[in-house]
């Protein structure tokens, strides 16, 4: 076996399938037609219709080339920061693929779905048991749609309240998604600075809090990998002048078992369980955005939520104060079912588990790159690390050319250039499911990377130089993409 991290293998040059048509070609046998053959009206393809001929094979094998081109977790490591890529065991999938499941349509009524309502009413109390929260909507079909939903909620609450507050605070350390659902909600997004250590401080946001503030969004641990550790005495100072406590909680997967959102003071939290729950992302597939409430706000959620009355579940639609409906139908409900799936066969302890060795992982890359690449900050870390390139300044390499060149021996660039805080940030989130040798073969890579940074860093500025597409000049590529295809050239 080569021992070499990378990906050198064949790579083949890929014609688009009309270079590679030939006419005549084709990808089945139909008997010859024993009717006589009458005239085709060509109106009826509409105009320009230019299909290639091709055959069964030809087809086959262009597509599972392009698709070798393709990186994703089930071919290396993808230590993408604030985005938990992890991987997701494959017996959840089979379970979303169920037939019962996969068919089941959504207009059938309540007596015919029983176990569909089952499955969601008791995922919605174990994403309350999970957070400490007491009711839980399963609508929102991603991150952003659940911080969304949960500034409707606000809104709606200081309504009943008879107040009108036009504010919210922000971190500046936050998702881009929080100001931008907060302003689709109306509110003004108000950046409170995170201090030096990274992290948020109790007396800045008491400066910011006012009776025109809705309320605080917070993530914790913040997308520095930080924990906020004043969050019980912020979460007080919002309360205080009247504001709620939105918590954005994508990043679970460092916490699970460990952090109760109710005894941290956060009224609204939302999951990804794209993330943390076992549904790939990336892509733009179908993801979802439960979001989790107190019991003062449960009267606000959207509908339908799944009910148990005696031994029968219904959705439930009946609530006056609910801000309305977020998503048709169940939601994304295959999504559902891999996150009920994925915290059956996990167990409690088993999340539990999960979380420490997401930590665990994170820390043992830090403590062990720290004295190659310059770190962000010293505290110890949760589910990711923040390094810079500002040791690697001398020898005029960037954090772009040291992700370029990762690429080069296997594995996917980190996430980079964010948190904006951190100038030349690289974002390392290895998640518990990489295994101690994985971990130290990337941690060799980016040793060897910083290596050659010192002493060949024309390799970086050229990176990557094993792959199909090389380096490209993202400017032109942003900005005059070339939807074709025909012009990569394969120098
Ligand atoms: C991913 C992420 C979001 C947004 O989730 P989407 O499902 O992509 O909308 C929000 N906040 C944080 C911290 C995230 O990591």
């Amino acid at each position: 076996m080569n021992k070499t991290p990378g990906t050198s293998g064949l790579i083949l040059d890929e014609p688009l399938l009309w270079e590679k048509g030939k006419p005549g070609r084709h990808a089945m046998s139909i008997p010859s037609s024993d009717v006589p053959a009458a005239p085709m009206d060509e109106s009826l393809l509409g105009a320009e219709v230019d299909f290639p001929d091709l055959s069964e094979v030809d087809v086959v094998r262009h597509y599972t080339r392009l698709s070798q081109w393709n990186f994703g977790v089930d071919t290396g490591m993808y230590p993408l920061g604030s985005c938990t890529m992890k991987y997701n065991p494959k017996i959840n999938e089979k379970h979303a693929a169920t037939p019962a499941f996969a068919a089941a349509h959504p207009m059938l009524g309540d007596t015919h779905i029983q176990g569909v309502l089952q499955i969601m009413y008791e995922l919605q109390h174990f994403l309350a048991e999970i957070t400490g929260l007491d009711a839980v909507s399963l609508q929102p079909a991603a991150g952003a749609h659940g911080e969304l939903t949960g500034m409707l909620i606000f809104h709606k609450y200081h309504t009943s309240h008879n107040s009108r507050r036009s504010k919210i605070l922000i971190p500046d350390t936050a998702h881009g998604t929080n100001p931008a659902s907060a302003a689709l909600c109306g509110y003004k997004a108000i950046p409170v600075k995170s201090n030096a250590r990274g992290m948020l401080d109790k007396n800045d946001v008491a400066a910011l809090m006012d009776e025109d503030t809705a309320g605080i969004m917070l993530t914790n641990p913040n997308t520095l990998g930080l924990f906020e550790q004043q969050i019980r005495e912020i979460a007080d100072i919002v309360h205080a002048k009247g504001g709620l406590v939105y918590g954005d909680g994508a990043n679970m997967n460092a916490v699970l078992g460990v952090v109760d959102a109710k005894k941290c003071g956060i009224d609204v939290l939302h999951l990804n369980l794209h993330k943390t729950f076992s549904t790939p992302h990336g892509g733009g597939g179908p993801g979802a955005g439960p979001v989790c409430v107190t019991k003062d706000l449960e009267q606000f959620l959207p509908v339908p939520r799944a009910v148990k009355e005696g031994d029968t579940y219904r959705l439930m639609t009946d609530q006056s104060q609910s801000i309305g409906r977020v998503h048709g139908f169940h939601g994304n409900f295959g999504v559902l079912i891999r996150a009920y799936s994925y915290i059956l066969s996990m167990g409690a302890k088993g999340l539990n588990m999960a979380s420490q060795l997401a930590v665990l992982n994170a820390n043992y890359i830090r403590a062990h790159l720290k004295d190659t690449f310059h770190l962000a900050y010293e505290t110890p870390c949760m589910h990711e690390c923040v390094f810079s390139d500002k040791n690697q300044h001398d020898y005029k390499v960037s954090t772009l050319d040291i992700a370029k060149r990762l690429i080069d021996y296997g594995f996917h660039p980190p996430t980079i250039y964010f948190p904006l805080v951190v100038p030349g940030a690289i974002m390392i989130e290895p998640t518990e499911t990489e295994c101690k040798d994985d971990l130290d073969q990337f941690i060799a890579t980016m040793k060897r990377i910083a290596h050659e940074a010192e002493h060949q860093p024309e390799l970086l500025h050229n990176a990557p130089s094993r792959c199909k597409v090389k380096r490209l000049d993202e400017v032109t590529a942003a900005r005059c993409p070339c939807l074709i295809g025909t012009a990569q050239a394969d120098d």
